[in-house]
């Protein structure tokens, strides 16, 4: 179990970070829980989902965009928990356009969110973990980080350089008991996808139910969205001591989708 031990999860009050938060404090992990939003019900599910160990949760705000405020986001959780012994960097925002028209600004926030909060992130929390000789650290990347799709430039580059990223934070690492892994999922039904599923209805002129079997149908072989919870047990996994020599590796979990 991951009793005793506390896992920071970026954007867990939200889709794919709520549940991979909830299935590590179903293992008995302490979260520290992070993102925008509403903040109350995310915590109240992740303590029932730890309940039987009594985990314990905190909040912080921290924008990832914004460098001092991950800083303060480390002093908090070490002040509340001690030391963080595991990061989910999941957060993460997409936008789609043309390279000709892509907005500069969602540009950087994308670079920033998706990809620079991982070195920051990583950067505060290594000291401690090589002190502990034990820690994880686990990228939510993306099939964007293995292969590409036209109109998301700025989310494909963050995600590959997330992938690239892992790879180096795994070699510094090599001879430790921390492990660095990249997680690549595939199509997940969260309010991320439900906004490009909502743009392909529209533009389409297309049902909702329609706009969702042609965007599985284009890319996922599987026909079916991977879940939260599948991703969460496979980030538990690579906390477990089997991930103990699992370094630097980007797993794709998405119903085939780069296999192709
Ligand atoms: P989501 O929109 O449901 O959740 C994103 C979370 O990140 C939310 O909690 C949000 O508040 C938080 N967040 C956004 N900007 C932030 C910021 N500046 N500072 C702090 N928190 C911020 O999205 P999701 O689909 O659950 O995506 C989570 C991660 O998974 C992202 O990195 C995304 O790229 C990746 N991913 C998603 C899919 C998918 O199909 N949904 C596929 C592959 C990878």
């Amino acid at each position: 179990t991951l009793k005793g031990k506390t896992a920071l999860v970026t954007g867990s009050t939200s889709g794919i970070g709520l549940g991979i938060a909830k299935v590590l404090a179903a293992q008995g992990a302490n979260i520290l829980v992070n993102g925008f939003g509403d903040h109350e019900a995310p915590r109240k599910e992740i303590e029932q989902a730890g309940s039987a160990h009594g985990i314990r949760t905190d909040y912080h705000g921290a924008d990832l965009s914004k460098p001092a405020e991950i800083e303060d986001l480390f002093a908090h959780g070490n002040k509340v928990f001690g030391c963080i012994d595991i990061v989910v960097n999941n957060a993460g925002i997409q936008h789609t356009s043309q390279i000709e028209s892509f907005p500069v600004d969602r540009w950087d926030a994308i670079i920033a969110i998706n990809l620079s909060s991982v070195f920051h992130t990583s950067r505060l929390v290594l000291p401690s973990m090589r002190k502990n000789n034990w820690g994880r650290i686990i990228n939510i990347a993306s099939v964007h980080g293995l292969v590409g799709s036209a109109e998301k430039s700025a989310y494909v580059a963050a995600k590959h350089g997330v992938v690239g990223f892992t790879k180096v934070a795994a070699l510094e690492t090599a001879t430790t008991g921390v492990t660095v892994n990249a997680i690549c999922p595939g199509w997940v039904l969260t309010p991320l996808v439900q906004k490009q599923i909502d743009a392909i209805a529209q533009k389409e002129g297309i049902s909702n139910e329609e706009a969702t079997k042609n965007l599985l149908q284009a890319k996922e072989p599987s026909l079916r969205f991977t879940t939260p919870e599948e991703l969460g047990a496979l980030a538990a996994f690579l906390c477990s001591p089997a991930g103990d020599n699992i370094r630097g590796v980007a797993w794709n979990m998405d119903g085939g989708w780069v296999a192709q």
